[in-house]
């Protein structure tokens, strides 16, 4: 764009002064022939807070009150003036050169670049956020202000207005080196979206398998920093909302407000926070609403200082809220928690790298200008691992419990409930083969008197020690159950009802044979057994009756016996003595 507005007639009027401005002796002026990508703010000078047009700056230029820059990237902070820039150029060839002046921002509202020779205005572009009229910023790259340097000295003079942070990383580039940049900036992108979005489709897969909350928010958390970073690097503003000066202008505010948002709402939930730190958990529940709706607020009144901060101050609040949830919830306990806290700080290192290169504390290049990028990698990795683990400890809790749901807690044999479960199972494998099928059920003689005279810890010393016997001498095919209080079932697939009398015996004299230790007292321990086979049941719920009835008759019959089917109502006359082995 040539020099053609009323502004421009009057500035040729400074044409005395221009020649001033561009011919300074005393500055150290950019040589454009030579290869330089490096960012160009200690050679720049800064016009004077008072700085209103070319026309105070070119007359401050000419007195000398231009104070040179001195950082590599100039930063003017959030919501701060208008700032005049000017940069003193030579070109020692023939010939014009064509270069890039790239200001990596996407989001300043104004910018105001005109090129100078001794003449005149040679070039005036204006670009900027601010209005759909000037050129907008470059996906990944900022802007690119293109200039035709003439030979010999020139200068450029740059007017830049934001309401935003003002943060100029400037750079004047040839075309190979703008190519190369764009292309830098397209694979880096592309790797960092591509793996975060791999993660959201897995996380989202993971959820819609599981649905487990925390995959869900994790997700939503990874899909807002994709939006905020399309945000501010001026990719949602080509691609997204290319018309609506409203979202240039507070997308990036309103992503930042989200991400605190949706990183809290995960956190919350992954560490469980109302569990067990309820009053924190509270405060970031309200917390959180309140600063949304402050935000939306702003927003709607226009009132963009005021957003600036806010969304600031509520990032930072919220790095800094993350990293003492995850503490908390360290110091009671949960060991998910310190991955959460390893991948939180290395998003909060990522973000002061970020800040302490715009700030000039550290040396400001792509490397630490975009560790905010490779902090938020390392925490989405750390993060997808803090998720896995938290999944496996509830698969293994929820395994766990599953388990105890079918075990006796005393002596760890299978329940009522399994033991029906299992041997329906049995059952029908033994009808289906045509296999024998045989039941022993066995209840502890006398035993409310064994707790009544030595306690109730003896009584479960015995129940242990006959849980232990029976396990020990029964075959890795058997089901073996705690059925009631001192009632025990052994289902013994492929046994006769001879080889099951004949067991039962054999744990009957084992029995008697271990007493049991009682301090100084030896108790001996006796049973009753009643056996059952399938031949002549049912069903298991018959053959368990069976059995149960012949165990009533054992226990008729004078108690530590076994009774068989040879055993008839009023059985007593099945004695001790045992049938024998078959
Ligand atoms: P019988 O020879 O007729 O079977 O007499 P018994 O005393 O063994 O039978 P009864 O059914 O009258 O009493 C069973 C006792 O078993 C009563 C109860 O306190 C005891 N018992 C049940 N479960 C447990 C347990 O888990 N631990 C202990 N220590 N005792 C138990
Ligand atoms: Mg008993
Ligand atoms: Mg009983």
């Amino acid at each position: 764009m040539f020099a053609a507005c009323p502004l421009h007639r009057r500035l040729a009027k400074l044409a005395c002064l221009l020649v001033c401005l561009v011919a300074g002796p005393a500055e150290a002026r950019v040589d454009v022939s030579q290869a330089n990508s490096g960012y160009l703010g200690l050679q720049l000078y800064l016009g004077p807070a008072s700085g209103k047009d070319l026309q105070t700056l070119s007359q401050a230029q000419a007195s000398g009150q231009l104070q040179r820059s001195q950082q590599a990237v100039p930063r003017f902070g959030i919501g701060a003036p208008a700032q005049w820039l000017y940069l003193p150029l030579h070109n020692p060839q023939p010939l014009p050169v064509q270069r890039t002046l790239q200001i990596g921002e996407a989001w300043i509202d104004e910018l105001d670049l005109y090129l100078l020779d001794p003449q005149g205005v040679l070039q005036h572009v204006q670009a900027g956020d601010g209005q759909l009229d000037r050129q907008q910023a470059s996906p990944g790259m900022g802007f690119l202000l293109d200039v035709q340097i003439p030979p010999g000295d020139s200068a450029l003079y740059l007017r830049v207005a934001t309401a935003d942070a003002l943060i100029l990383p400037m750079r004047l580039l040839d075309s190979q080196q703008v190519a190369l940049a764009q292309q830098l900036s397209q694979y880096s992108y592309g790797a960092l979206y591509g793996f975060l979005l791999a993660l959201i489709a897995y996380n989202l897969m993971l959820y819609a398998g599981l649905r487990e909350t925390s995959n869900l928010y994790y997700s939503l958390y990874l899909a807002t920093f994709i939006l905020l970073n399309l945000s501010y690097t001026g990719h949602a503003g080509a691609w997204l909302w290319p018309d609506s000066l409203y979202l240039k202008r507070y997308s990036t505010l309103l992503l930042m407000m989200a991400l605190a948002w949706t990183g809290l709402r995960f956190a919350r939930h992954f560490l469980d926070l109302a569990s067990h730190a309820p009053r924190l958990d509270q405060a970031l529940r309200h917390g959180s609403r309140l600063a949304v709706l402050l935000l939306i607020l702003c927003v709607l009144a226009d009132w963009h200082a005021l957003a600036n901060h806010l969304a600031f101050a509520s990032v930072l609040l919220y790095t800094l809220l993350m990293v003492a949830a995850g503490w908390l919830s360290l110091h009671h306990g949960r060991v998910a928690a310190r991955y959460f806290l390893a991948a939180t700080l290395c998003g909060m290192l990522g973000t002061a790298l970020t800040d302490l290169a715009v700030w000039g504390v550290i040396p400001f290049n792509p490397l630490t200008y975009r560790a905010v990028d490779l902090g938020i990698l390392l925490e989405a990795s750390l993060l997808a691992l803090a998720l896995a683990y938290q999944m496996r400890q509830h698969q293994q809790a929820r395994r766990q419990a599953e388990s105890l749901a079918r075990q006796d807690p005393l002596t760890g044999l299978l329940n009522r409930r399994a033991f029906l479960e299992q041997g329906q199972q049995l059952w029908q494998d033994s009808q289906r083969s045509a296999r024998p099928l045989a039941l022993i059920m066995l209840d502890l003689d006398h035993f409310k008197q064994i707790n009544d005279q030595h306690g109730h810890d003896v009584g479960d010393a015995g129940l242990l020690a006959t849980a232990r016997l029976l396990t020990a001498r029964s075959r890795p095919d058997d089901l073996l159950a705690r059925w009631g209080g001192e009632e025990f079932l052994l289902l013994l697939p492929n046994t006769q009802l001879d080889d099951a009398q004949a067991l039962a015996e054999r744990l009957r004299e084992a029995l008697l044979a271990q007493p049991l230790r009682c301090g100084n007292a030896r108790l001996t321990l006796s049973a009753s057994f009643g056996v059952a086979v399938r031949a002549q049941q049912a069903s298991l719920e018959l053959l368990i009756q069976a059995a149960d009835e012949r165990l009533y008759c054992a226990k008729q019959s004078g108690r530590n016996r076994v009774c068989g089917p040879a055993a008839q109502p009023g059985c007593c006359a099945i004695g001790l003595a045992a049938p024998a082995d078959k």
